[in-house]
């Protein structure tokens, strides 16, 4: 529990917004460069992202604009970047573990519970459809059952060095954020 919070926790929490949702499939696309992702990925990322502070409101954030700090994107040479209109933050504030701080409020506020210490390790898959995880925890090993599906929000691989050579690649990096992203 000390540890938990991913990315999120240790984060500047400035989440950039997207004023064009067509503009940010042609950035993304830019950013990766020769690294294709799929397209549906970039079209729902694209959309989806035009709507993070909305929805952050709408779970009763106060969401603010950081002064003048990252105003500009950072690739401003690249095709789309014109699709970053700022920063926006809990507060108008970074750091700090404020969107931490506010997304576990907003879990414990509406009875969601969280198993700190345990790894999903499989999905369970029935007849094609997958119906929940298999977990590895305190209690030991335990498979829990969802009904509306299974959200994976288990970041990325930075804390797999095998994963970071073979995908990268690269060999000799510094780990900034969680441990636990392998
Ligand atoms: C120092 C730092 C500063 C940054 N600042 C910014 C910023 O200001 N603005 C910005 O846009 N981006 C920033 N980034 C990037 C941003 O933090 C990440 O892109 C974002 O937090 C990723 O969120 P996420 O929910 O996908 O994953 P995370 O927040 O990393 O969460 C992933 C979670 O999944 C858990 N997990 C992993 N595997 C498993 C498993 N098998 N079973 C159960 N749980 C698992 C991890 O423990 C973790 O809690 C920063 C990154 C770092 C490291």
């Amino acid at each position: 529990q000390e540890i938990a919070g991913g990315n999120t926790r240790v984060s500047g929490g400035g989440w950039f917004r997207n004023n064009s949702p067509e503009q940010a499939e042609v950035f993304l696309r830019s950013l990766n460069g020769s690294r294709t992702v799929a397209a549906d990925v970039v079209k729902t990322w694209a959309a989806e992202t035009a709507k993070n502070s909305d929805w952050l409101r709408g779970l009763g954030a106060t969401v603010r604009q950081t002064g003048n700090y990252h105003t500009e994107p950072e690739f401003l040479e690249l095709d789309g970047s014109d699709c970053y209109a700022g920063m926006d933050t809990i507060n108008g504030e970074m750091g700090q573990s404020l969107l931490y701080e506010f997304l576990l409020a907003a879990l414990t506020d509406r009875g969601v519970e969280i198993r700190f210490d345990t790894g999903a390790e499989d999905l369970i898959v029935e007849e094609g459809v997958v119906c929940g995880v298999r977990v590895n925890g305190p209690a030991g090993p335990a498979l829990i059952r969802a009904s509306g599906g299974v959200v994976l929000a288990t970041g990325g691989f930075a804390g797999n060095p095998a994963m970071v050579q073979d995908f990268l690649p690269l060999e000799d990096y510094v780990l900034w954020g969680s441990p636990n992203n392998t």
